[in-house]
């Protein structure tokens, strides 16, 4: 596949290079798929939750801008490898890709440093904000934080399956021919919403310093449309339409995620029951202590 130079992304949207790229992604996006007349229109204001035709998502992207971190078009036919040699990209490419990382990063430690984001202003790149902290000697600054913002990070690696938080997770290409289910996946995001999704890919970053990270990229069900994306019936059981998905930011750090499994919903053709797995330390389940008829306290 032909790699496109996503250098225009950061430029402004008055630059002629800004337009230019518009029509470079528009001819990648709707030369990608079967000939689809909508796809998911990337601006600011849609952020790939709409679909939109070409023309309106020309118009979207020249008024609105497009969202700078969406750098690997996953949502309009390009796959990840494609992009994973980082030794083959350009100076250039390479300082995008470091950008997305570094906002991907300032959202995955976004939790980390919230009490100090006053102080840092509305600096969106994590590499600014990290080492304006780090000059602060602030105390949410870990040395492999440090090492993280300092960036670029190098795909070292991608897996089909990985251990953590006591669970075992597959992509889920890698589990077609199995029984069992190890795919699926809830993080816990922003005001206690639970994210639920599918894993596609694991990552493994290296930093400086031999830093490494390992990220799960996602497919997210719309778990903020009520009742269209998501429901929850009256007996607390959790339904996730799968025909919708969230558009952007598909990664996570593989140590924020816990397991469900989904299970078909006989009456609906395009939803799944969340079943939570048991992971360890991940949920704080409280024990519920009941008492029995002779007066014993069990816990169950
Ligand atoms: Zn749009």
């Amino acid at each position: 596949m032909e790699s496109y130079n996503r250098d225009w992304m950061l430029c402004k949207k008055n630059d002629p290079k800004y337009r230019t790229g518009v029509k470079k992604f528009l001819e990648f996006a709707f030369t990608q798929g079967k000939g689809n007349q909508v796809v998911p229109c990337p601006c600011v204001k849609c952020n790939n939750e709409r679909r939109k035709t070409r023309p309106e998502i020309e118009l979207d992207l020249l008024k609105f801008g497009i969202v700078k971190s969406y750098t690997r078009w996953v949502r309009h036919g390009e796959s990840f490898e494609c992009q994973v040699d980082a030794n083959a990209l350009d100076d250039s490419h390479q300082n995008i890709e470091h950008n997305h990382m570094s906002d991907m990063l300032y959202e995955a430690f976004g939790m980390a440093t919230q009490e100090v984001d006053a102080e840092v202003g509305e600096a969106v790149d994590a590499k600014a904000n990290v080492t304006s902290l780090a000059q602060e000697k602030h105390p949410a600054v870990t040395e492999h934080l440090q090492a993280l913002a300092d960036g670029p990070g190098r795909v070292v690696a991608t897996m089909n399956s990985y251990m953590v938080n006591g669970c075992l997770f597959r992509t889920k290409d890698s589990e077609m021919e199995r029984e069992t289910q190890n795919s699926g996946i809830v993080v816990l995001g922003e005001n206690d919403v639970e994210y639920y999704g599918l894993l596609r890919e694991v990552i493994e970053v290296q930093y400086t310093g031999g830093n490494r990270v390992t990220l799960f990229m996602c497919d997210w069900w719309d778990v903020h449309s009520h009742g269209r994306g998501i429901t929850k019936d009256c007996f607390e059981f959790i339904s996730v339409n799968i025909g919708k998905v969230l558009g952007n930011d598909p990664y996570v750090l593989a140590s924020q995620v816990g397991q469900v499994y989904y299970v078909q919903d006989v009456a609906k053709p395009n939803w799944k029951v969340v079943v939570k797995a048991n992971p360890r330390n991940f949920y704080d389940v409280p024990e519920i202590l009941v008492q029995d008829s002779i007066g014993e306290t069990t816990k169950v």
